[in-house]
């Protein structure tokens, strides 16, 4: 089948009915759930998007022949990734950034996974070729153009032990039975973004945390559709408050959703699990597959666009109320201007890079790519702040639509919510729209989802203190000091 339209997206969220639960009870079609059903809209827009501009969005299929989605590419040579940077692009732009989870990052990950079927393979067991379970549901994903959540982490209860430790050792979720079918999975995972309008999940091993042999039981990667008989996602409480979007311009738009996932002795069949009962191979999944990589190409692709939108709110809030001229206002707007041209130089040094990787796939250099997802959960904080820092009282002097509306103080917002160049009304709505990236639920959520969504950055700095080669700055000033011992003609003196 062809790259989805919206509306088929839609249709096959509404058949589907999957296990989704929010505030204590089932939803029985979230496309027209109040929780659910803007942000479906919205990712029915990025399908619909992929038909609008099908020259940027979408690629022949190698198996088919049918046009399908730019983001499943296996990419082959440097213009391959570009032109799937661009892709991600045109989808990041469509929410300023703020869809983390459009259906294009898990693509990159099941690509990967699938070009490396031969390390699933190290698995193998009983005459199951997990390599060619991970290489059929890649390619069962791409032809039905199917949008996938992920759920990576084990419930927060004790940080302190592994699961098999923990007092009770039932809840992280693990494999209870396996027999000729299949598996059967019993626990809970965390938490996974858009599970509530997604059609599929994969659980796989967390990108960072590292497991031990005593977690076998809890270290698996499988796939399920979301109305598997025993799954549920139990979404969080929503931000989109049901309100208009020049109200809400975010969150009435782009609420993705948080789910916790919980199985009751659900089964999985065979062809849908790619590793069982191995740790070791768990541990080095993202990172030998190169699945992180690829997937970190899309989130930079995503915080440019992030970024380009909030330095865009930024200039116009700084004209809005006449404060350009002001040193430290400069300096701020010019901190986000920096930012941008960074992010643009990752990329650009990531893709100029690039090379085959020994799965045959053009890949980015990682170097530049983790550099910026080291940096960027700390700088969108700061954007946040500075949006803070500039909007000042107008972040809260943002009365509604209905208040512009009324006969009786209309008139009154239209002349004292003026701003330098722009009506009460206009300026109004240029500051809910800050208030809804720094202020509001739905800007603080995205706070903590730009903090967390790729790992803990302090365990993610520490993994990256001891991958960074360090040897050459190390060498560079041993060379310098030697240098100046010989040069200054001193002898030496030994303790
Ligand atoms: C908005 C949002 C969306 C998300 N979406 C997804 C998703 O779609 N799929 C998914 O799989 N996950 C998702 N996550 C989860 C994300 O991967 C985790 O938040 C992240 O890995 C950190 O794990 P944790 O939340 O369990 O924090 P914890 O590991 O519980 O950490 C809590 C605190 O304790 C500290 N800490 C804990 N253990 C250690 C340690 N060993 N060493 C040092 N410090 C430690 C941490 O630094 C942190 O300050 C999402 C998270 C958020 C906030």
């Amino acid at each position: 089948m062809p790259a989805r339209t919206g509306e088929q997206y839609l249709r096959a969220l509404k058949e589907e009915s999957n296990n989704i639960y929010i505030d204590g009870e089932r939803v029985e079609d979230v496309t027209e759930h109040p929780a659910f059903r803007n942000v479906a809209k919205s990712v029915a827009e990025l399908y619909d998007l992929q038909h609008e501009k099908p020259d940027k969005m979408l690629y022949t299929s190698p198996t088919t022949g049918d046009k399908v989605g730019l983001s499943f590419i296996e990419p082959k040579t440097k213009e391959d990734l570009i032109a799937r940077r661009e892709m991600f692009t045109e989808w990041a732009r469509h929410s300023g950034g703020m869809m983390g989870r459009s259906p294009d990052y898990i693509n990159t990950s099941i690509m990967a996974f699938a070009s490396a079927a031969e390390f699933f393979r190290q698995g193998n067991k009983n005459g199951i070729d997990f390599g060619e379970n991970v290489r059929k549901y890649y390619e069962f994903v791409r032809e039905n153009d199917l949008a996938l959540t992920h759920t990576l982490i084990h419930p927060q209860v004790n940080r302190s032990k592994m699961q098999h430790e923990q007092k009770d050792p039932m809840i992280s979720a693990h494999v209870v039975k396996q027999d000729a079918d299949g598996i059967y999975v019993s626990g809970c995972r965390l938490l996974a973004t858009l599970g509530g309008i997604t059609d599929e999940c994969i659980v796989f091993p967390s990108t960072l945390n590292k497991a031990t042999s005593g977690d076998d039981p809890y270290s698996m990667a499988f796939a399920f559709s979301n109305n598997t008989p025993g799954t549920k996602f139990i979404c969080r409480e929503s931000f989109d408050y049901g309100r208009n979007q020049w109200d809400h311009p975010l969150g009435a738009q782009f609420d993705e959703s948080d789910a916790i996932v919980v199985f009751d002795n659900a089964f999985i069949p065979w062809e849908r699990v790619f590793i069982v009962g191995n740790a070791d191979i768990c541990n080095r999944t993202y990172m030998e597959t190169n699945a992180v990589i690829h997937m970190t190409h899309q989130v930079i692709a995503k915080n440019l666009a992030k970024t380009e939108f909030t330095l865009g709110v930024i200039l116009n809030m700084i004209e809005a109320v006449g404060i350009e001229k002001f040193q430290h206002v400069k300096q701020k707007a010019s901190e986000v201007m920096v930012a941008l041209e960074t992010m643009k130089s990752h990329l650009y040094r990531a893709e100029h890079n690039a090379s085959v990787d020994k799965y045959g796939n053009m890949t980015p250099d990682f170097e530049p790519l983790n550099a910026a997802r080291q940096w960027y959960p700390h700088m969108y904080q700061r954007i946040q702040e500075i949006i803070k820092i500039l909007g000042a009282s107008g972040l809260m002097a943002i009365p509604t639509h209905k208040d512009f509306e009324s006969e009786e103080i209309g008139s009154l917002m239209h002349r004292y919510m003026q701003g330098a160049n722009l009506d009460g009304y206009e300026r109004v709505q240029l500051y809910r729209l800050a208030w809804d990236i720094a202020i509001s639920a739905f800007g603080n959520r995205q706070a903590l989802y730009e903090y967390y969504f790729f790992g803990d950055p302090v365990r993610m700095s520490n993994v990256y203190y001891d991958w960074f080669n360090k040897e050459p700055y190390k060498e560079m000033v041993q060379d310098f000091l030697e240098r100046a011992k010989k040069r200054s003609g001193i002898t030496p003196v030994k303790a």
